[in-house]
């Protein structure tokens, strides 16, 4: 049973299960496969909390961090994965941790606002977009919804609002997307706060340790999300019971476990493989400049969502506007376009024609910067994982949250269980 104090710790993340082995922390030595963010924090939290503890992290590639990397040239600088984080405790304590507050600042208020394209027209995200879904039919939703297993489609019964948002978070439609593992705190998905929403929310808001963030805000780090991961990186290797290993994979937990001469209960698995029909989507991401001058008519804000599947760019984000570091040249402006491959024909020229039409023509910076795959969430999943029997401990985003919160909030989580 979690107490109020593990709620003002952890918010909604209380909702969402730890698929820990109740053995793990009783281990001498954690062996944890995968070193993006949800691995690293793993390995940072157990290791600083438990000295006596040997971790060894375990990575495929020649780099840690996982998805996230930032990508420069000269002064445009542009995050391919997160780029920011909602507000979340375990973030703010993670940040301060690693002593990262003098380059942690809150997004800038005039980029609040976040648009759907719809029919050709944009439309701005906010309680009125509840009149464009039906009030009434959206309670009826929700509360059908509340039975568990139901897709967001059911849950939001306005189609281009609904994969709107599920594809600005997942790279998915909303038909495609399991509503407990989106929304729980609007399913209801899991165990509720001792206390109202609202009074909780509160007292999250006064623990917040650099600042305390305003509504609907974000936050972001000078230098890029990567400037997070470097650091904890560079955290990791003065810790002296912890092993980083890079340019290892392993297939299974049980073949990391036989050859690290540990029981399964000591293996973390912080990669995809959590059941047998794990699937991914993919999208490659574009960076675009432009003069402040050419743009003059494109509004300030956080970005838009394209829900229109005739349209191979599923989201503008207006980089320069939002974050308070910078990410351009004086007197320029930066968007990162997301283009998920199911709707592109693979040729740069139509992500530029679509830029040239949704924003200006002749760009000043027009790259690729990379490709990326996300986990799919299909309907009744968190049912499916609840349900499951595990041997190991499974973290990261492959397993029960999307989020940088989640995978943060998650390894804590883990720790304190040590
Ligand atoms: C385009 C994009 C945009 C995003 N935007 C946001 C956002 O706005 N807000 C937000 O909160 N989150 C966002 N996210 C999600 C966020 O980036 C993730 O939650 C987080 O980075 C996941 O970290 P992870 O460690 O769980 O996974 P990963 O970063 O995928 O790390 C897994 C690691 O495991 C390694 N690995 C895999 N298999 C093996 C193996 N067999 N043996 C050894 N190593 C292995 C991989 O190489 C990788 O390094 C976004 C992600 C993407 C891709």
């Amino acid at each position: 049973m979690s107490t109020l104090e593990d709620w003002i710790k952890h918010g909604e993340e209380l909702r969402r299960p730890l698929l820990v082995n109740e053995k793990l922390s009783e281990s001498k030595t954690v062996v944890i496969v995968g070193g993006g963010l949800s691995g690293m924090c793993c390995a940072y939290r157990i290791a600083s909390k438990r000295p006596d503890v040997k971790v060894i992290l375990i990575e495929q590639s020649d780099r840690l961090g996982g998805v996230i990397t930032t990508w420069q040239d000269g002064a445009w600088l542009c995050d391919l994965a997160v780029n920011a984080t909602r507000p979340h405790p375990a973030f703010w304590r993670l940040v301060e941790d690693l002593n990262l507050a003098s380059k942690f600042t809150p997004s800038r208020q005039e980029a609040k606002d976040r648009w759907i394209l719809m029919s050709g027209k944009s439309h701005k995200l906010s309680w009125r977009t509840m009149f464009k879904i039906g009030p009434i039919k959206l309670l009826k939703s929700v509360r059908l919804a509340r039975r568990g297993g139901a897709s967001v489609a059911e849950l939001i019964p306005n189609k281009l609002v609904a994969d709107a948002l599920c594809l600005g978070i997942v790279n998915d439609t909303a038909n495609n997307v399991d509503a407990d593992f989106l929304m729980p705190s609007l399913t209801k998905y899991g165990s509720n706060p001792p206390i109202k929403k609202s009074k909780l929310r509160k007292l999250i808001a006064k623990s917040y340790p650099i600042f305390s963030p305003r509504p609907g805000s974000i936050a972001s780090l000078e230098g890029g999300m990567q400037c997070l991961t470097d650091t904890l990186s560079e955290h990791l290797s003065s810790l002296s019971n912890v092993d980083v290993q890079l340019n290892k994979s392993f297939k299974s937990p049980v073949s990391v476990a036989e050859s690290h001469g540990v029981g399964l209960e000591s293996v973390i698995w912080a990669a995809p493989g959590l059941h047998e029909d794990y699937a991914e989507s993919q999208l490659s991401i574009f960076a675009v400049g432009y003069r402040n001058e050419q743009v003059s008519t494109v509004k300030v804000g956080y970005g838009t969502l394209i829900p229109d599947v005739n349209i191979p760019v599923s989201g503008i984000l207006h980089e320069s506007d939002l974050h308070n570091s910078n990410r351009c040249p004086d007197g320029h402006r930066l968007f990162r376009l997301m283009v998920p491959h199911n709707r592109w024909d693979g040729q740069d020229e139509s992500i530029l024609a679509c830029a040239e039409s949704l924003l200006a023509k002749q760009p000043e910076l027009f790259a690729k910067i990379g490709e990326r795959k996300i986990p799919k969430y299909p309907p009744g999943y968190m049912k499916m994982i609840a349900q499951m029997d595990y041997q190991c401990s499974y973290v990261g985003w492959s397993v029960s949250g999307v989020s940088i919160t989640h995978v943060v909030d998650e390894a804590e989580r883990i720790a304190e269980l040590f």
